[in-house]
């Protein structure tokens, strides 16, 4: 066992050593090979047929330059990258991002997570992540439109609905995917719905699927809380973030009983006692591309609004981090266990650090991790992949009742999967040895490819 062990050791150094100054890429390795130990002691084929080095390495990356003109008429250049990282379960499969932070070690950990949450929802879906340092922000719609043309440009050939299909992340929603649709559409002269997801409910998207990140990420906490015998009634809960995930998020706690009491942009937090208004928060982000700053002021006495403040301040029994990577740090932790929070659900992708993570569990707070939580929008864009397929399109009821069983039955795999491997209720452990599993028994069975 201790050889084994050091098994994994060595290629998480190997991967440290051949991608140099990747933090945010060796930060997702190290946590899903730390779950790995008991898994290559009870199977030394993993180790024979090297599965576990192979994972690490993506089987292809792009990088390319995306020039567009401005509308003052100057000529931008931002870089584009598509990182197809595991296809052992089905084509790549997995968002684009849009940010200025983007570059590729934040695609390859992005990509490197996508393979084993899609490998837990059980669909037929491997595991890859894109996007580019572009900021949609503060850019007028003909800009942000020859952007995503000039984007498109030079991915398209290497889509295709049995190939690689992206969809949408931070900076990329209905809007950047239509644009992105359209130039594919045109260059290809077909229009193959399968290749992108999160498309207009009128030109091939799915019903829920705008929602299904939110809502997912709320289904699988309340699993977690039925586990628990209890609800969401009376709880207190901090959502950070008031993007696609926030939003739907909130909506759905304040369905279930819970009250969202503050949410958060790059701004700062607004706190809000009585619970988030979330029409007037969809009014403000969503139509008007604001500020959580100008949901404050609308919302008048209600709600105060700290600028810079970290949301994590205010105390809750649930915490549900939704914006970005990375984002509530060992102190943070912290002060969310002396506050009284009892229960952290990863909103977005590894939100949390590695101290993080570790203050929850010595301070008894529940953590469920992103790949299980948040697995509800890329199941989701894999029913949309179905009834593009099939040229059907399912009500929202329907839609979002698969969604719950799919929730349901990831909270189910990560709990027996934790047990099996002597963790009970450790779902860090079940989710990333369930997700690993599925994958790593399918490349044993496609050979040395
Ligand atoms: P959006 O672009 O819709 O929203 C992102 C939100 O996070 C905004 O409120 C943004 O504020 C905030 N934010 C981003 N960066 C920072 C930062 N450095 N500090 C503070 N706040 C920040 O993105 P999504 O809601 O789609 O994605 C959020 C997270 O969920 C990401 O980690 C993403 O990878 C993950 N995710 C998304 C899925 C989806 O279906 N959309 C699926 C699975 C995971 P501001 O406007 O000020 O930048």
């Amino acid at each position: 066992m201790p050889e084994l062990h050091e098994h994994v050791e060595r290629i998480y150094a190997e991967v440290a050593r051949r991608n140099p100054g990747e933090d945010e890429f060796h930060q997702a390795v190290f946590e899903v090979l730390h779950s790995l130990s008991p898994v290559v002691s009870k199977h030394p084929e993993y180790v024979d047929s090297a599965v576990i080095r192979r994972l690490c390495e993506p089987e292809r990356q792009i990088i390319f330059r995306v020039p567009w003109v401005d509308d003052d008429g100057n000529v931008q250049i931002n870089r584009g990258f598509r990182v197809e990282f595991n296809s052992a379960l089905g084509p790549f499969k997995g968002g684009l991002r849009f940010h200025p932070s983007v570059n590729l070690g934040i695609v390859k950990f992005l990509g490197f997570e996508q393979i084993f949450k899609n490998s837990l929802t059980g669909m037929p879906i491997g595991g890859g992540k894109g996007g580019s340092d572009f900021d949609p922000k503060g850019r007028s719609e003909s800009e942000v439109m020859r952007f995503c043309q000039s984007f498109m440009t030079e991915l398209y050939r290497h889509l295709g609905e049995y190939t690689d299909v992206p969809a949408g992340d931070i900076g990329v929603g209905t809007r950047e995917i239509g644009y992105l649709f359209g130039q594919y559409k045109r260059i290809t002269n077909r229009y193959e719905s399968g290749t992108l997801t999160g498309k207009g409910l009128t030109w091939g998207g799915s019903q829920v699927r705008t929602e299904a990140t939110g809502y997912g990420t709320v289904y699988f906490l309340n699993e977690m809380l039925r586990a628990g015998r209890q609800s969401f009634e009376g709880k207190q809960v901090v959502v950070s973030g008031s993007g696609n995930v926030a939003i739907y998020a909130i909506q759905k706690i304040h369905q279930l009983g819970g009250t969202v009491v503050a949410c958060s942009d790059s701004g700062g937090y607004v706190r809000d006692q009585t619970g988030i208004d979330v029409e007037l928060l969809k009014e403000v982000k969503e139509a008007r591309r604001g500020r959580v700053s100008d949901y404050a002021i609308l919302r008048g006495d209600e709600a105060t609004f700290v600028e810079h403040g970290r949301v994590w301040e205010v105390p809750c029994d649930i915490a549900v981090p939704c914006a970005t990577q990375n984002e509530l740090d060992e102190d943070d932790a912290l002060r969310l266990a002396k506050s009284g929070c009892r229960i952290v659900v990863e909103g977005a992708n590894m939100p949390c650090t590695p101290k993080a993570v570790k203050v929850f569990s010595e301070s008894g707070v529940l953590f469920a991790p992103g790949k299980a939580v948040n697995a509800g929008g890329v199941a989701t864009s894999a029913l949309e992949m179905q009834q593009n397929a099939s040229r059907d399109s399912w009500t929202f009821q329907e839609t979002e009742v698969r969604l719950a069983e799919i929730m349901s039955r990831i909270h189910e795999r990560c709990l027996t999967t934790a047990d099996q491997y002597d963790r009970p209720g450790d779902y860090v452990s079940g989710a990333n040895i369930a997700g690993f599993i599925q994958v790593a028994d399918a490349m044993l069975a496609l050979g040395v490819i």
